[in-house]
């Protein structure tokens, strides 16, 4: 067997030949005639001139060896509903909602919005989206009405998919009332909307000629057969939407041959799933890591893959590992934050099950600190991978790849460049490589492995400008993280070099949290840094100048001012980019040139020292930061 470091130099070195052997993990209809096209960098084309389908991959080409497998198995401990569907009814399901956007007009590089809670039909809709070659985007339910608005408008969806309510901690969170009003404030909403109706929203209101009812949809379409689109590898699969420093949230666009070739890749060096076993990714379908380890690499790898409903605690803090045993669950695919979660209840529930089907637990989105990684290792009794990777590149960027060697994993590492990825540490000034135990910034040398992300939807320019215009003369890939390798090879992230925050695994850009407070009429200016957090890694906190003095001269008022900056970021972006605490001063601290000093602030914040402050403007202004902390 080759080694980790002879399999990943050969991956680089012999791009095209390792890359042609990983290609023969999925089904081509047409093959593919390059293995890659960079002739036009940073974009590159892989497969080229291949034709395949992510649906067929992932459904159609396990019918005769594996139809009556499980495919997907759903669990709500919300709703306390459990459903399973073998490959075959799942492709029966897929045809049918397939049939229904065929009766829509949605057709080969159409977009469709879904905007829905766990449950299956979201995962239906997903796959019937790229069985008839079009786009899907998905939209996490945590959003607000003005987000999925900005969403709609670059998308430009031709239908949208949603549900009446999700449910969240035993209540019901609506979901089509949202929809609605995001409509409302959108330029181009969609003519159709079909919803899937779960009945936990007895006042759902409906919009006649517009808003379709799924279930009765779904009865005209129960013998459908919609045969695959043979896209082109590059053509576009979807759509998912991430933060950045501005305010407008960029469009990954993931093509279809590379990603599909690099998801089964992945499953076989690192998740070590088999054909046949099961996979269970706690995220959400609204993440990248519940597009590609919910829904596509285990189905296009034959595996079973889990459904979560629910929270990490509810019924009991056991439930995840009841699951593992009821489910003989082989890989599992969490984040550092749950398993925070998880270790603040009684370490009794963790031992509850019988845990012998768990190979591995992975943890991705955020750092994981070593603490809650030994603990994780000690009390489950498994091995902990930490992955790093990021939405725009849609699959592990670092990690241990055991199915290719057990290389030792250290706790606070996620271990090494996966195959693929020409990882580099590049100093932040001068862009050359920097030492051993060095800080830098981490960067791919392109081209891109396939998975990646090929363009900002509709804005080939700002793909370029954003991602590898950070040095002068090298253009690289920036992922906009610090790192530092160590002696023997190990990455440890330090963090980002940018104004985005990570709160409870999800990205979350200052300035876009800025601007849904300064919606509030109220607010003249504010700052919005992101604070160290116990559970949730980080939690945004807000420095606010209000325009009336009055509006916060008592601490009444000040109180009452406060909720209503956060219920407007509540409506403008969605309850997880609300701010943990909301301060209000009358200044704040900037350079000469007018630049905002977030670093300085989040120190205080953190209390660290706030550090060099030459640049200054009025050094009041910090000292109003310290008073509003201190007054807490
Ligand atoms: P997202 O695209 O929302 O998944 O966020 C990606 C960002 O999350 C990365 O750029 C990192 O800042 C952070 N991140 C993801 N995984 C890890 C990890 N294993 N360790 C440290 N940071 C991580």
């Amino acid at each position: 067997m080759p080694t980790y470091k002879e399999t990943h130099r050969r991956s680089l070195a012999d791009r095209d030949a390792f890359w042609r052997e990983q290609a023969a993990l999925v089904d081509w209809h047409a093959p593919f005639e390059r293995v890659l096209d960079y002739a036009r960098p940073p974009f590159s084309r892989w497969f080229v001139g291949g034709r395949t389908n992510l649906c067929h991959n992932a459904i159609d080409r396990h019918l005769a060896t594996r139809g009556d497998q499980a495919a997907l198995v759903y669990l709500s401990t919300e709703t306390d509903e459990s459903r399973r569907y073998t490959f075959r009814e799942l492709h029966a399901e897929v045809n049918r909602f397939a049939g229904v956007l065929k009766e829509l007009g949605v057709g080969r590089g159409d977009r469709v919005l879904i905007y829905m809670p766990m449950i299956p039909e979201a995962a239906f809709a997903m796959l019937a989206c790229v069985r008839v070659g079009a786009i899907h985007s998905v939209v996490f339910g945590g959003f607000a009405a003005a987000s999925l608005a900005t969403r709609i408008d670059d998308a430009r969806p031709k239908a949208m998919v949603t549900a009446d309510a999700g449910m969240r901690g035993g209540k019901p969170v609506p979901y089509k009332h949202l929809v609605d009003e995001s409509l409302r404030l959108a330029k181009y909403p969609p003519a159709a909307v079909v919803i899937v109706d779960r009945r936990l929203d007895r006042d759902m209101p409906r919009v006649a000629g517009r808003d379709l009812d799924y279930a009765a949809l779904r009865a005209q379409h129960m013998d459908a057969r919609v045969p695959c689109e043979w896209l082109e590898s590059s053509e576009p699969s979807y759509i998912l939407y991430t933060s950045g420093t501005t305010g407008k949230p960029k469009g990954v666009q993931r093509d279809t041959g590379g990603y599909a070739v690099a998801l089964a890749s992945s499953m076989r060096s690192i998740f070590c799933v088999q054909p046949g076993e099961t996979m269970f990714t706690t995220s959400d379908i609204g993440w990248v890591v519940g597009h590609s380890y919910i829904i596509y690499a285990p189905l296009i790898n034959g595996s079973t893959t889990i459904m979560y409903e629910g929270l990490p605690i509810r019924p009991d803090p056991a439930i995840w590992w009841r699951i593992v045993e009821e489910h003989r669950v082989r890989t599992m695919f969490s984040s550092p934050t749950a398993i925070r979660v998880l270790k603040k209840q009684d370490p009794a529930f963790m031992r509850k099950h019988d845990l012998s089907s768990l190979e591995y637990l992975f943890l991705a989105g955020e750092p994981l600190d070593e603490p809650t990684a030994r603990w994780a290792s000690e009390s489950l009794g498994v091995a902990i991978v930490d992955n790093y990777w990021q939405t725009e590149t849609g699959w592990p960027i670092l990690s241990a790849q055991p199915g290719i060697e057990q290389t030792p994993r250290k706790f606070g590492s996620p271990s090494f460049p996966v195959v693929g990825y020409d990882v580099r540490l590049l100093h932040e000034a001068t862009g050359e490589e920097v030492g051993a135990n060095e800080k830098g910034v981490l960067t791919i040398a392109p081209p891109l492995p396939p998975g990646c992300m090929t363009t900002v939807w509709g804005d080939d320019e700002r793909f370029v400008r954003t991602y590898f215009s950070t040095f002068r003369d090298k253009p690289f890939y920036s992922t906009f993280d610090w790192a530092t390798r160590d002696d023997d090879g190990y990455y440890f992230v330090l963090g980002r070099t940018d104004d985005v925050i990570n709160v409870a695994g999800h990205r979350l850009g200052t300035r876009e949290i800025e601007e849904a407070v300064q919606a509030h009429p109220g607010v003249a200016e504010v700052a919005v840094v992101g604070v160290a957090d116990q559970v949730k890694g980080q939690v945004p906190v807000a420095f606010a100048v209000v325009k009336d003095p009055a509006r916060v001269a008592t601490p009444q008022d000040a109180a009452a001012m406060r909720k209503e900056v956060m219920d407007t970021v509540d409506r403008q972006l969605g309850a997880i980019a609300r701010p943990g605490q909301v301060h209000f001063v009358t200044l704040l601290p900037k350079t000469r040139s007018g630049k905002l000093l977030r670093r300085s602030i989040q120190a205080l914040a953190e209390g660290r020292d706030p550090g060099d402050l030459t640049t200054i403007e009025d050094p009041g202004a910090l000292e109003q930061i310290r008073a509003a902390l201190a007054a807490r």
